[in-house]
């Protein structure tokens, strides 16, 4: 589903606007008051990947939004995102160039660690020599870095 990035965090859309040009008009006709706006919690997953349900609500100034955007992210129920999750631990890792070589050093924890695409923050590409590999970031996304 569509939702808007502010601040790192993914808010769903309000009632009624499902374009970012909607809700820029939004935020200009809110201006000098508080909205209220539920996000989705980033605790129990890794994006894009979320948990229907584990939301919450922050108050924000339209005054204080200098910048937002449209990001896609799959929503799944928490029993569809563990069974996902649990479906990946049988083959966690077996495609990262670093496991062939040593394991994975990304341990047991692989609700933090391991996004649902199969890659986790250690992640490296067995292309040319060449080492990637992802961080996670403030936004709880894993980053691939070279
Ligand atoms: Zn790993």
């Amino acid at each position: 589903m569509k939702v808007l990035e502010i601040d790192y965090d993914k808010y769903i859309y309000p009632d009624g606007i499902s374009t970012p040009e909607a809700f820029g008009a939004y935020l200009l006709a809110h201006s000098g008051r508080f909205i209220e706006m539920r996000y989705f919690s980033g605790d129990n997953c890794v994006a894009p990947y979320y948990i229907e349900g584990e939301t919450g609500s922050k108050f924000i100034n339209p005054a204080m939004v200098s910048v937002f955007r449209e990001c896609e992210v799959t929503v799944l129920s928490r029993g569809e995102y563990d069974r996902r999750l649990a479906d990946l631990e049988k083959n966690r890792c077996v495609h990262c160039a670093k496991y062939k070589m040593n394991g994975c050093e990304c341990g047991d924890n692989i609700r933090d660690n391991l996004c649902l695409d199969g890659k986790c923050w250690h992640f490296a590409a067995d292309v040319d020599g060449a080492e990637y590999f992802f961080e996670k970031t403030i936004d709880n996304r894993l980053l691939l870095m070279v």
